[in-house]
């Protein structure tokens, strides 16, 4: 994939330049807007330059099967953005595939002493088993600190760098526990392979560890103030509030019920990654429009989408910055999509402010290619608008993370000193203030819409 000077043409059309500087405030991330191709050096200089006037951070992808190019190409970005001063941002994705590459010694043993591959991924996909990737470890190291080392040894500081990694290694959803349960090096590694909560720390044990071997220990070591992080991975409460495209839930494992919504126990990976940046996921997956039957039906997705925010946020230490992958077109996971209606453009501008205000730190907006002009637009108009408040969202502590089960009005808010950052939104015809209480002190928060405001404690 690669960035056109049209495609630039039309992104800077559909974006105005900032209105309030940007400081040490992230920049927004929009997944188009990555592996720009120009052949000269001064228009490149010339775009990153209006990307950045926009806040927009430029990408370049590492793909060890095409290593050469990828890297003159992404050394010459990174040079410029070192000399316009701006933070070189790297997608590593490509480096991070596959350790189930279908070799028969990534496979399970069957207890007839047969291989086998779980297929519950999809064909494409041999998933294999989690005990036996371990050879697999060095070269898939090599994949990225190939790149790493040379980005060191020319001076060029990695500022950002994320990885997509999803179906390869272990996971525990689908057909994974299964396979695992019909496995005898599996049965061997896990003493209580019918118990779910064991085969699923288990399991992401050995996720994060090769995690932490093939991305974040490689990087960290050579540029220590690099933020790394991987799509979906990010401090939580226990429990995940919404499902991948290729996740089934899995009968017999915990969760916790509401409406049509299983939300499943998930283990404390993050710390054990060694990650210095968490990736929530707040998507608009179809699924969630059944969860839930409230008439009110933006908050359908308002409400998911918040808790799943809230989740990162409370569960984040502010020295971890929260970038929070973001999508607003209703995203198609299956064909049972009889009468979903899409989120409005304004609520779903409302939830990416509630989100800055719970303590996220930017967006990275993913989205194809023939929806890139309106996802951009969306959370362009947000993230500029809230560089008027960036005292706030930079050193601001987030004083609520509720969501209510009803809809009603939602408020979110940051507290600076005696300062208060609010905005409430609201989804029923509730009129009188809403009454938060800080420090014992109590604050009412009256019904405006589309605004922040400012109080003082
Ligand atoms: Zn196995």
């Amino acid at each position: 994939m690669s960035l056109r000077p049209e495609q630039v043409r039309l992104f800077l059309e559909n974006t105005e330049p900032l209105k309030w500087s940007r400081n040490n405030r992230l920049p927004l991330y929009l997944w188009p807007i990555m592996d720009l191709e120009v052949d000269d050096e001064a228009e490149a200089e010339s775009i990153i330059q209006q990307f950045n006037e926009r806040g927009i951070g430029l990408i370049s992808t590492w793909d060890p099967s095409d290593r050469e190019r990828t890297l003159n190409r992404g050394l010459e970005i990174a040079r410029i953005q070192m000399e316009l001063g701006l933070r070189v941002n790297v997608n590593a994705n490509p480096c991070t595939y596959s350790f189930c590459n279908g070799d028969l010694r990534t496979a399970h043993i069957g207890e007839d002493g047969e291989p086998f591959f779980d297929l519950s991924f999809g064909k494409a996909h041999k998933m294999g088993c989690p005990f036996a990737l371990d050879f697999r470890r060095p070269e898939m190291q090599q994949q990225v600190e190939f790149f790493v080392q040379a980005y060191y040894e020319a001076d060029l500081e990695i500022g950002f760098i994320f990885a997509d990694w999803e179906i390869d290694g272990p996971i525990e959803w689908n057909g994974a526990w299964a396979a695992s349960r019909r496995c005898q090096r599996c049965q061997d590694q896990i003493e209580d392979i019918h118990d779910f909560t064991a085969f699923q720390s288990a399991l992401r044990q050995k996720r994060s560890a090769l995690q932490r071997e093939m991305l974040a220990d490689t990087i960290i070591s050579c540029f220590p103030d690099a933020l790394v992080g991987n799509y979906g991975v990010y401090p939580h409460d226990g429990h995940r509030y919404w499902y991948d495209y290729f996740e089934e839930f899995v009968d017999g494992v915990p969760y916790e019920q509401e409406g049509g919504a299983k939300y499943r126990q998930w283990f404390d990976e993050f710390p054990l990654t060694g990650y210095t940046s968490a990736m929530p996921v707040v998507y608009t997956w179809d699924k969630i429009w059944r969860w839930y039957d409230f008439d009110q039906v933006d908050y359908r997705w308002f409400y998911n989408m918040l808790k799943v925010g809230s989740n990162a946020g409370k569960s984040t230490s502010s020295e971890i910055p929260i970038v929070t992958f973001v999508h607003w077109h209703t995203v198609y996971t299956d064909d049972n999509n009889l009468g979903i209606q899409q989120f409005s453009e304004n609520m779903y501008q409302e939830l990416l402010w509630h989100l800055l205000l719970r303590g996220h730190d930017t967006f990275f907006m993913w989205c194809p290619l023939d929806q890139a002009t309106q996802e951009a637009r969306l959370v362009h108009q947000v993230y500029a608008a809230s560089l008027e408040y960036k005292d706030f969202l930079e050193s601001g502590i987030p004083i609520n993370f509720d969501v209510p089960s009803l809809p009603g009005p939602v408020v979110s808010g940051l507290r600076l000193g005696d300062h208060l950052l609010l905005r409430r939104t609201d989804f029923d015809d509730t009129r009188s203030d809403v009454t938060l209480t800080i420090d014992g002190l109590s604050v009412g928060v009256p019904r405006v819409f589309g605004k922040c405001m400012m109080k003082l404690l």
